[in-house]
């Protein structure tokens, strides 16, 4: 029986075009987000801001909120609401976002529980569940990226099937990432779903092209 079911959030509650994030019009929105909150921050001009954002990415790769804590003292909290969190989801979610009316399904048909697990940081995420309209779904059990409890590590699942107080294979987890969303889940024993529009490879136990599919596949 199952009894609770965590969702990803990016590519998995509405599509992402297929390819690298660092790659994506996404990626280069928090670069520009980044660079002004280095200008505002420290009154520097727009080239020299640019120049300490790239010297960022070659010292810690995608870990550019840690750049910000460590070099000019903005806090995370402060770094993702400034860049992350002043996105626009809109412009982001154009496709295959869930429906209410599938959740509304999920509820009464496959698990009585919902939650989120994203390495995404919390602006972020909370602008997407209400951008699509589902964030009355999700109450007090969103789990995002900031903290060092990230996917794909076990804890990062643990912690939420301990919170339900329930076991790893009365759970389901849903998401779009092989390594992220599935392989982890796999080896604690709880049934997993890819998001799968692009066909890729999958050791899955169930995969959907289309996140509204959900009911048909699990009923
Ligand atoms: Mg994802």
């Amino acid at each position: 029986m199952n009894k609770l079911i965590i969702f990803d959030c990016d590519g998995t509650l509405y599509q992402q075009p297929d390819g690298p994030f660092l790659d994506s019009p996404f990626w280069q929105e928090v670069i520009e987000k980044s660079i002004d909150l280095i200008a505002e921050t420290k009154k520097y001009a727009k080239d020299e801001a640019k120049n300490i954002f790239h010297n960022f990415f070659i010292d810690y790769g995608g870990e550019i909120s840690r750049a910000f804590n460590e070099r000019l003292g903005v806090s995370m909290d402060e770094y993702f609401s400034h860049t992350w969190g002043k996105i626009h989801p809109r412009d982001y979610i154009q496709r295959g976002a869930i429906h209410a009316k599938t959740l509304d399904q999920v509820l009464t048909k496959i698990a009585p529980n919902l939650a989120v697990l994203t390495n995404a940081p919390q602006p972020w995420v909370l602008n997407v569940l209400r951008e699509i309209g589902i964030e009355k779904y999700f109450c007090g059990n969103v789990w995002t990226g900031e903290t060092a409890i990230r996917k794909p590590t076990r804890e990062s699942y643990l912690q939420i099937i301990n919170k339900f107080g329930v076991l790893p294979k009365e759970t389901l987890m849903i998401g779009d990432d092989e390594k992220l969303d599935i392989q982890v889940p796999l080896e604690l024993g709880i049934t997993t779903v890819l998001v799968n529009p692009y066909n890729k490879p999958t050791k899955a136990r169930y995969q959907i092209t289309d996140i509204n599919k959900l009911v048909e596949v699990l009923k």
